[in-house]
């Protein structure tokens, strides 16, 4: 059963059209909330190209009703905004009721290619799930998100997206004041692996049942003809986090806060608190302020994905086989697969990433080696493949070997690696073609988003927010003139810390 409407709104008649699935769920899965009116909300960005892939308009949504919207002070009908209950470990800790504190889930939408997607405000206030919080963001973290979020999609990685940005005309207290906005956050669905645990800790074995079915019409339909489809859902979220964090590592992204409540079953990045990309390569790299022990550090990223979803899988036991230790067996069996999909997707990656197309015996220890070596030298991640790209046809290492701190280092590895290319009968024009498409120039590097950050908040400029937002639209392109966003911190621009901003 699902409600439609349709909004006409005089001033601009478009139209909003919610479809929403979640919240015909049993009243235990989410609370209804109202609204919380912000004094005088105003828009920072539309996401135009967003807008328009949602079937959603632009227009409308820049109006003053949309912006009230935007901002949570009014829902136009069809929408039926609620709060999600979710549960979550949380630094490897069960907090048995998290759920959403300062975000609202307005409604769904049918997408133009017919896929449906939750729109969701973070930071429009408090609700049944606020605890002590106050339901609220603040602009840093929210600009931080947008950036990021939709820098990875223009990188082809599956995440949540940014439709809008808001400011509330209210401050926030954090360790200062500091002005308010609203995030809208657009994904394919906001269930978590803390979803599941909510309920399967409070042992309502019919709710992970409703929840799993949910999940699997929702995105993986064809699992209904599997024999097992619990199972089936289970190996489906497996591989699609498994191709996921392999495609973090591939750019050098930290998730900084990879708690199950941070983990969809959809295969989407989501939650952009303390994230960060590495300039320098180093495995043990941590950004997160709050992670003392480096938990949730680059190199452990896939293995934390593996305990995360074996609380996953502890969930839908029940559901697996009427026999536990039949059930368990094939949750094991299910979780031993995450290894081979991630290498799938990982190993793959580092192939297009230095150009090579057949897969030889030596190939990963080469691999390996300059990894190695970028540790030791200091390397700056996205360069070396970016130089490596684009001087493949050089004579002698090319300006890739300055970013290291012994050039010398790099020149014996540079011949190996020519020599593994030349095994391979592909010219290196064309050769630099696939790599440049492989390894961007354009991340958001951490103090380029402070310095758009600091523009904003202490200046209320917001140009270098765009500018920066259009540049990493295209981060494969060369773009003459911008290539100050490309290059790595000076040691006193480094940001060695990040905060959840919550
Ligand atoms: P996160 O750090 O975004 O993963 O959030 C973890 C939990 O803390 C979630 O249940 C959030 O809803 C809650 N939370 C974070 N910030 C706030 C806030 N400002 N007010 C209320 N709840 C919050
Ligand atoms: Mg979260």
């Amino acid at each position: 059963m699902e409600t439609q409407s349709t909004v006409e709104t005089p001033s601009a008649p478009k139209q909003t059209t919610f479809v929403n699935s979640y919240a015909r769920l049993p009243d235990r899965f989410f609370a209804r909330t109202d609204a919380n009116t912000v004094r005088a909300p105003r828009l920072i960005k539309v996401n135009e190209t967003l807008a328009e892939e949602l079937g959603l308009d632009a227009g409308w949504l820049a109006s003053p009703e949309g912006v009230a919207m935007l901002a949570g002070n009014s829902f136009p009908p069809g929408a039926e905004p609620i709060a999600m209950a979710y549960a979550g470990h949380q630094f490897g800790n069960l907090v048995p009721q998290l759920g959403d504190g300062r975000a609202l889930l307005i409604g769904e939408v049918v997408d133009r290619r017919g896929v449906r997607r939750d729109i969701q405000l973070k930071g429009s206030g408090p609700t049944r799930f606020s605890r002590n919080g106050d339901g609220r963001a603040a602009l840093g973290p929210v600009l931080r998100e947008y950036i990021v979020s939709e820098a990875m999609n223009a990188l082809g990685i599956p995440t949540t997206r940014t439709l809008a940005a808001v400011l509330t005309g209210e401050p926030v207290y954090r360790e200062e004041l500091l002005p308010g906005a609203v995030l809208t956050r657009v994904a394919a669905s906001h269930i978590r692996i803390g979803t599941f645990q909510y309920f399967a800790i409070r042992r309502d074995v019919d709710a992970v049942r409703q929840l799993a079915d949910h999940v699997i019409e929702r995105h993986y339909p064809d699992l209904r003809e599997a024999g097992n489809p619990y199972l089936a859902l289970l190996e489906t979220v497996i591989a699609r986090q498994a191709d996921l964090v392999a495609r973090w590592m591939l750019v050098g992204f930290i998730h900084g806060v990879m708690n199950t409540d941070n983990m969809t079953v959809s295969g989407e990045t989501i939650d952009y608190g303390p994230c960060a990309f590495m300039d320098t390569y180093r495995p043990g790299m941590v950004f997160s302020s709050i992670d003392q022990f480096g938990r949730y550090s680059y190199v452990n990223q896939p293995g934390i994905a593996v305990w995360n979803l074996t609380r996953f899988a502890e969930t839908l036991v029940p559901l697996l086989d009427a026999d536990q230790d039949d059930a368990i067996a094939k949750a094991e069996a299910a979780l031993r697969q995450f290894q081979v999909a991630y290498e799938a997707t990982f190993h793959a990656g580092l192939r297009r990433k230095l150009g090579l197309l057949e897969e030889r015996e030596g190939d990963l220890t080469l691999i390996s080696d300059l990894f190695e070596m970028m540790d030791r030298h200091e390397a700056d991640f996205t360069l070396t493949f970016r130089m490596l790209s684009g001087h493949v046809g050089d004579e002698g290492g090319g300006p890739t070997r300055d970013l290291f701190k012994e050039p010398e280092a790099f020149d014996a590895w540079w011949s190996r690696w020519r020599e593994r290319l030349a095994e391979e009968p592909q010219h290196d024009a064309a050769r630099r073609v696939a790599m440049l498409a492989a390894n961007p120039k354009y991340i958001p590097r951490n103090h380029r988003v402070e310095a758009v950050i600091r523009a904003a908040v202490d200046r209320g400029d917001f140009a270098p927010f765009e500018e920066m937002l259009a540049v990493l639209s295209q981060p494969f392109e060369e773009q003459p003139g911008m290539e100050r966003y490309a290059e790595p911190p000076r040691p006193e621009e480094r940001v060695t810390q990040t905060f959840c901003g919550t």
